[in-house]
């Protein structure tokens, strides 16, 4: 928090709310909030006040990436790279609570710099689980241990018992992963009773199934939902999704690009998703972050990659390359690495579009799209950047700017619940802001031309955050 006011002179101000940019307007910070909103000549500086100049900028709200995973981020040596590229806010939806929520508590009492994190625990997995057999170097030690990233509910009362303690953890929702079978998504949506939000990587449960048990959110349009929009005959059997599937991507992309929007059973998802208020967590940008393709490795943000992020990469190359070289010698070596179709092939140009197509159909329908990106778990991403890409991705399917930007913060404030005290420029809000030197409303490319960010009444320069974060905390 600043102890001084700070004033921002005459800018153009987009609240996020959805009311329209206003032109000529300045914005007043008290004590971490935004005390004042209004047209410039009515609003004078306060004595004393630290002035930043306005004119010809545009003033929005921070933003917030609605699926981020801090600890493989690059834990600590992350946060300068959020706030550097304007990110305020992430929602953590898969760590370790004894990590996670001290860390989150550090950030809100000042003790270190760093977007809000906003933790929904661990990965609450079924058995066989998913995650450990998908990426063995972070197999899940099993139990509910506080440290661990995931954690495994064999049945109804480890489910009951994981709720109560990760509510008195003080976690902010929870998320229920791929592996746990209807019976069980359930049970955990019933126990937690409406008190926290809940959103969901599914694979064992379809996602219409996950709606009408009562679930808040979904994630990744690519993998959870893959069961109630592909054709019957692109289905896999329920025990067989994410994590046994070979090539699982492959398997996805193939499904989605064979998609037929116009179905039936596409339309009654869409209206079942919208009529029962769930949003939807994309994590779009995977289409191209997921997969080395031109895309994801132009990404100029990539040599901003935080150093405890990059030295984890570098560790798993090595010790896979450990790993061929222990079989080649034992004289049964391993097959070649899982080749990607990628969206740079025609398959994946397919997916991509009828992903995107979707994305705004449920737009259209009146339902909630809000940016995310799921850094830390997918390569070639990278903290902040690859929500900028994301907003991009959104709206080359077609959503308009405008909504974008909302979705983005005062939309994603609202999933969080958080919306009275985060996610727009309105009086009482706290002071998260960002000051760009172009409009992103005109180019959504513009998210990125971020001169000042604010962060409860904070005033920082971007560039020392990001190469703080690359020499590591
Ligand atoms: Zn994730």
């Amino acid at each position: 928090m600043n102890d001084r006011p700070l004033f921002i002179r005459n800018a153009t101000v987009f609240d996020g709310t959805g009311s329209p940019p206003q032109p000529a307007t300045s914005v007043l910070v008290e004590a971490g909030r935004i005390a004042a909103v209004a047209p410039a000549r009515q609003l004078p500086a306060p004595a004393g006040a630290e002035v930043i100049d306005g004119t010809g900028r545009f003033v929005m709200p921070g933003l917030i990436d609605m699926h981020v995973h801090v600890e493989l981020s690059g834990g600590e040596d992350a946060l300068p790279a959020w706030l550097g590229t304007g990110v305020t806010s992430v929602r953590d939806v898969g760590g370790a609570p004894a990590n996670l929520v001290p860390l989150r508590d550090a950030i809100d009492a000042g003790e270190k710099v760093g977007p809000r994190v906003f933790t929904y625990g661990p990965l609450l997995d079924g058995i066989p689980a998913i995650f450990g057999r998908a990426a063995g170097a972070l197999a899940p030690r099993g139990g509910t241990e506080p440290d661990s990233l995931t954690w495994l509910i064999p049945d109804a009362a480890t489910a009951e018992r994981a709720v109560d303690e990760l509510i008195a953890h003080g976690v902010d929702g929870f998320k229920l992963y791929a592996g746990l079978r209807p019976d069980l998504v359930r049970l955990f949506i019933e126990r937690i009773g409406g008190r926290l939000p809940v959103t969901g990587h599914l694979s064992r449960t379809w996602a219409s199934e996950a709606i009408e048990a009562g679930i808040d959110c979904l994630e990744h349009v690519h993998a959870t939902i893959y069961q109630d929009i592909v054709p019957p005959e692109y289905r896999h059997p329920r025990e067989e999704g994410n994590g046994f599937i070979p090539n699982y991507w492959t398997w996805l992309n193939t499904g989605w690009a064979n998609a037929d929007l116009g179905a039936d059973y596409v339309r009654r998802f869409v209206e079942l998703l919208v009529s029962r208020g769930v949003a939807l967590s994309p994590t779009t940008v995977l289409i191209t972050g997921g997969m080395a393709t031109h895309e994801a490795l132009e990404e100029p943000g990539l040599r901003y990659t935080p150093k405890g992020l990059a030295d984890r990469r570098a560790a798993q190359m090595e010790q896979m390359r450990r790993m061929r070289e222990e079989a080649e010698k034992a004289g049964t070596p391993l097959p070649p690495p899982m080749s990607l179709e990628g969206p740079d092939s025609e398959t994946g140009v397919r997916a991509r579009a009828n992903q995107l197509e979707f994305l705004r159909m449920v737009f259209d329908a009146g339902g909630t799209v809000v940016p995310s990106t799921d850094v830390g778990a997918a390569p070639n991403q990278v903290p902040g950047f690859s929500l900028h890409r994301e907003l991009a991705l959104f709206v080359e399917a077609g959503i308009p700017a405008a909504d974008v930007l909302r979705l983005a913060t005062h939309g994603a404030a609202t999933v969080l619940r958080k919306a009275d005290e985060i996610g727009s420029v309105t009086v009482g809000k706290r002071a998260d802001m960002l000051v760009l030197t172009n409009d992103p409303l005109e180019d959504i490319h513009a998210t990125r031309s971020i001169d000042t960010v604010i962060k409860e009444g904070v005033a920082y320069a971007p560039q020392p955050l990001l190469e703080r974060a690359v020499a590591g905390a």
